[in-house]
């Protein structure tokens, strides 16, 4: 999608500190970092929002659980602990309109309910 931020980083069109890539997903620091490890985790096909899944993207989930543990245990919070979260629409919090997951940690969460 031409006007969409992500897929321009998966594009090359826009540099970012690129921690992992296969041909399904792309796992980049976030620009504004909300903990000492902040990772966005999104699959190289443009989806909006976790509205647009089909069962055709259910490989594509697991895979990016597969790759958030990864992560952790390559940042060494596995065993601290870490949280994914996927924001979805306006009162969700989502600003960026490609799917995507948060991978936080390096610090104690608080409650995610505020
Ligand atoms: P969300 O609110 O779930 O849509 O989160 C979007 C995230 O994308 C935010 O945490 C932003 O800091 C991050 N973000 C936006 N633009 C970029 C970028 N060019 N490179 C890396 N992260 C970005
Ligand atoms: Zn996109």
């Amino acid at each position: 999608m031409s006007d969409c931020i992500f897929c321009k980083i998966i594009e090359k069109k826009v540099p970012a500190r690129i921690l992992y890539e296969d041909d399904v997903v792309l796992a980049f620091e976030d620009i504004s970092p909300h903990a000492p490890v902040h990772t966005l985790i999104v699959p190289k096909q443009h989806i909006s929002t976790l509205l647009d899944i089909s069962d055709s993207d259910l490989y594509l989930f697991g895979h990016m659980f597969k790759v958030a543990n990864r992560i952790a245990h390559e940042k060494d919070i596995a065993e601290r602990g870490f949280r994914l979260v996927a924001n979805c629409n306006a009162e969700g919090g989502q600003l960026v309109y490609h799917l995507h997951m948060h991978l936080l940690g390096g610090r104690q969460m608080i409650s995610p309910f505020g």
